[in-house]
């Protein structure tokens, strides 16, 4: 191990980490028994297991979509989720019918390397003809990770060696070299998984392909004009009108915000911290904090949910942030997550995990439903009959209400919060040399090496509805280590004990670090605070202006009609309302919910005048009591309103 490794921070494999109670633990377990078979059930009845037999003839709805030129993505993902599963709890079922489509997709692969369901069987001369649109590359990024991920699970190297050869292709095929197509992907994804690739790997090629795509994209003369005109089109007649939308508007050193179609954006975002992180490039360390800035002090909702247009399923101008029609995919949220985590790796501070927190916990969970087999496409902060924040996309109101369906047309998201919920072991911790970083707080035991000595760390608590965190040491012999305690940006207020001596460790970006010779059975004590909080809107967002949003802990809270009647814009929550958080063992499982008196003001005459002099106004004030729900859980039960934002006058 040289220097800079010792320094060099990491996640501690998922494998590594243990859950078997607790909050993670009972959604990992609705993830295995429901949404993965869900899953598989509905790759299979759309044709896409099918489609790695090269049967796609015979499944092909006759509209053709880019859709379905992405199918593969699907099936990676899941793949994807199904190896984190794996690593932690084996199932020899699962894995049989995971090792039988890895054999399907090994049998797809072309002579040349190759690999796609669509193109061999249905459109073989547009092979690579519109990396814009058409999505191969983000495709081979999608079952590289998989690979990569299986590998690592269940050892069987049967699909990294099919994506290896794959990516040989790509990289014989694009790059700066004049027998090479300067060509990069449209829909970016590849690029953080060849960093994944040349970390299992270890060969550099995958490294220098992923910095290869990133410092091409938008440059002139622009490779999707070049490809247009080889299809007899130009850049006018783009959909999406303005590369923008794909972050190649411009060569990336030179972006200054967050642009476009938002999982684009994060997943290349966290291609570029990868790259950033591996090479050392320190104008794409700056670039990367500029980009984070811009993206998360101006254009990110409370949920952590980016992206507010349905019309380019993205970014729109800072402090932009409509509620009932906020797009805010589930993807993204997921994409910002997997950025924030770079981000911390790259540039070791707690900011970064606090806002990982903030959208797994919210806008990305709120993807799933409680069973565990219903998804969220988009998740707007207020929902209102009628309303759909799917915009273009009909079809999925249910009874007048946005609700979570079994599956989409486009179904990106369902196999996305299955493989985070599976993998979230490795987003609990990261170790450099004997420091240990405690990122997420749940139930969950862990077993490190530190200086080749091995240890476990216990940590037992409720979060997120309780405050108390306790660790205890397992360790054979007594060895020296930091233990780094993330105090989340939500926290005012933290008490800190080792073997029930108060300590006061000075925060390190963020976290509190206890060093010490710790031996067998020390117990480290952190309460975080979680009052109520009554949380204020940026005076520049105008869709929230005279509202306040409710969270306590990392989550944030919502109204829903079930709970509080109709008409929720019609509530005030008053500025010295007293609220309590109390633990409601009988919903979902067990939750903290918020209560408090409210006010709900009504018209006075229903059938007045719509609009009418202010003196003639009268309005008819009812006390009642509220009852806010985790903002993650709504639309699990009675259909209805919902709202996040709720006025304070
Ligand atoms: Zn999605």
């Amino acid at each position: 191990m040289t220097n800079k490794d010792e320094k060099r921070i990491s996640p501690v494999p998922l494998s590594q980490v243990s859950i078997d109670a607790g909050f993670w633990a009972e959604r990992q377990a609705a993830n295995r028994q429901r949404t993965i078979p869900a899953i598989y059930g509905k790759l299979e009845e759309t044709g896409r297991i099918k489609a790695w037999s090269m049967a796609r003839t015979h499944d092909m709805p006759k509209e053709r979509s880019v859709v379905h030129m992405f199918w593969d993505s699907d099936t990676g993902k899941w793949l994807e989720s199904v190896a984190y599963s794996l690593a932690t709890h084996p199932d020899p079922e699962l894995q049989a019918q995971a090792d039988a489509l890895i054999d399907a997709v090994a049998g797809a692969q072309q002579d040349d390397g190759y690999l796609n369901t669509y193109f061999p069987v249905l459109d073989p001369e547009s092979k690579w003809a519109n990396l814009r649109d058409w999505h191969e590359l983000y495709n081979a990024g999608h079952l590289i990770e998989a690979a990569v991920a299986y590998h690592q699970a269940t050892g069987n190297r049967k699909l990294l060696d099919v994506l290896v050869r794959f990516a040989e292709h790509i990289d014989a095929t694009f790059g700066a070299d004049d027998n090479k197509r300067r060509g990069y992907p449209g829909h970016p994804e590849l690029e953080l998984a060849l960093v994944r690739l040349y970390r299992e790997t270890g060969q550099g090629k995958w490294l220098d392909l992923a910095s290869y795509f990133i410092e091409e994209r938008g440059h002139e003369p622009h490779y999707f004009d070049i490809e247009a005109a080889n299809r007899g089109e130009n850049r006018e007649d783009f959909w999406a009108q303005t590369y923008r939308y794909c972050q190649a508007h411009a060569p990336l050193r030179e972006h200054t915000e967050a642009n476009g179609h938002s999982v684009r954006a994060c997943y290349l975002y966290a291609g570029i911290a990868d790259v950033a992180l591996e090479t050392g490039d320190d104008d794409l360390l700056r670039l990367s904090r500029l980009l984070w800035d811009d993206l998360t002090q101006k254009q990110m909702y409370i949920h952590g949910g980016v992206g507010p247009s349905h019309s380019n399923e993205g970014f729109t101008f800072a402090y932009d942030m409509p509620d009932e029609t906020a797009y805010a995919e589930t993807c993204a949220a997921i994409a910002l997550a997997f950025w924030a985590h770079r981000m911390f790796h790259l540039d070791p501070d707690s900011r970064y995990i606090d806002i990982m927190e903030r959208a797994i916990y919210n806008s990305s969970l709120s993807g799933l439903s409680f069973s565990g087999d219903q998804f969220f496409y988009a998740n707007p902060l207020a929902a209102y009959p009628g309303v759909n924040p799917m915009g273009r996309w009909s079809g999925i109101i249910d009874q007048g209400h946005y609700r979570r369906v079994d599956w989409y047309f486009c179904p990106c998201c369902p196999p996305n919060i299955s493989r985070l919920i599976a993998s979230i072991g490795e987003y609990s911790y990261s170790q450099a040399g004997s420091r240990v970083y405690a990122q997420l707080y749940h139930d969950n035991k862990v077993a490190l090496n530190i200086d080749g000595q091995t240890l476990t760390l216990t940590q037992n608590t409720s979060y997120p509805w309780d405050e108390a965190i306790q660790f205890t040491v397992e360790t054979s012999e007594p060895l020296s280590f930091e233990l780094a305690l993330r105090i989340p940006d939500w926290c005012y207020d933290y008490d800190l004990s080792v073997n029930g001596e108060r300590m006061d460790a000075a925060l390190d970006r963020g976290y509190a670090v206890l060093s010490r010779h710790w031996a067998h059975g020390d117990k480290v004590e952190l309460t975080l605070a979680m009052p109520v909080e009554r949380v204020m809107p940026h005076a520049n967002i105008r869709q929230t202006a005279g509202q306040i949003a409710l969270q306590r802990g990392p989550l944030v809270y919502c109204l829903e009609e079930v709970d509080n009647g109709p008409r929720l814009a019609n509530i005030v929550i008053p500025p010295d309302a007293p609220m309590e958080a109390t633990f409601d063992s009988e919903l979902f499982g067990g939750v903290s919910v918020i209560t408090g008196p409210g006010l709900r003001i009504e018209p006075a005459d229903e059938s007045a005048a719509l609009y009418r002099h202010h003196s003639q106004t009268r309005y008819n004030e009812t006390e009642f009591t509220f009852k806010a729900i985790p903002y993650y859980l709504w639309a699990n039960r009675n259909p209805g309103e919902m709202r996040a934002w709720i006025r304070s006058s």
